[in-house]
């Protein structure tokens, strides 16, 4: 990462620090307004499925002591590179992407946790990304976001790979113990939503959207509470095991002596 990008970044993290003691997890809905995401065989939009996932993830992080924001509130579209720079911009410590998942095949089903790759994945974890990462992947650095991207360095996620794949294990193994919620495993994709996140960061397919059962699960919300649940378990799974976060460590290695 360039110098004067990662300049402001610190200087962000360390107000946002010095603010919020308590470890911040930022929640991301994917898709909003115009990008619907996939749609269920009875007509459930995964930009509505997503968000009540979130706010049931945002309630449980909450009883469970730490801070959570969201990435957007509402039906609104929030940009892939504007999503990983809320959080940076608050000095968060996970970024954690909710998706759900579609398949040609009606029976698929369960939990699948990607963490990125930088290089192509295989040929199905690939598939998942394209689909996600949509039309805007491929205008990324031509569009309004384009600056953002450059201050980023687009690769700001690569120094935190291994701590994505243990925060991925972590949350992969919770969504397995959710009543039958087959192991699908944890997964390496490029997604473009996980690139610019400078803290560990996954991106769920919770379940799938496309197998009318699990559909209908996606509306009742007992299932989304339970599985909100699962994915805070492995969050604090994945902060026990860790000595700190890495980001809060760089902040203060940063952080000039006295301050
Ligand atoms: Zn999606």
């Amino acid at each position: 990462m360039k110098l004067h990008g990662i300049l402001p970044l610190l200087f962000s993290s360390l107000l946002a620090l010095a603010q919020s003691p308590k470890l911040l997890v930022y929640v991301d809905p994917g898709h909003g307004g115009e990008d619907v995401g996939a749609r269920g065989a009875k007509g459930l939009k995964e930009k509505d499925a997503t968000l009540d996932l979130a706010g049931a993830l945002v309630r449980e992080l909450e009883r469970c002591g730490m801070e959570a924001r969201l990435t957007r509130q509402d039906d609104t579209f929030v940009g892939l590179w504007d999503r990983a720079r809320l959080a940076n911009q608050a000095g968060a410590d996970l970024f954690v992407s909710l998706h759900l998942n579609a398949a040609r095949a009606r029976q698929a089903k369960g939990s699948e946790v990607y963490f990125l790759t930088l290089g192509a994945g295989d040929r199905d974890a690939a598939a998942v990304a394209a689909q996600e990462n949509g039309p805007e992947a491929r205008t990324a650095h031509a569009s309004s976001d384009s600056v953002v991207a450059g201050i980023l360095d687009t690769l700001s996620q690569e120094a935190y790979l291994r701590d994505s794949e243990r925060l991925a294990v972590a949350i992969q193994g919770q969504l397995n113990r959710l009543g039958g919620i087959k192991e699908r495993g944890v997964k390496q994709a490029p997604f473009v939503v996980l690139r610019g996140a400078a803290m560990p960061a996954v991106l769920v397919e919770t379940v799938f959207i496309s197998n009318p059962r699990e559909e209908v699960k996606l509306r009742d919300p007992a299932f989304l509470r339970k599985a909100a649940l699962a994915i805070t378990q492995g969050i604090r799974h994945y902060f026990a095991g860790a000595d700190g976060t890495p980001r809060r460590k760089a902040v203060e290695a940063a952080r000039p002596p006295g301050a």
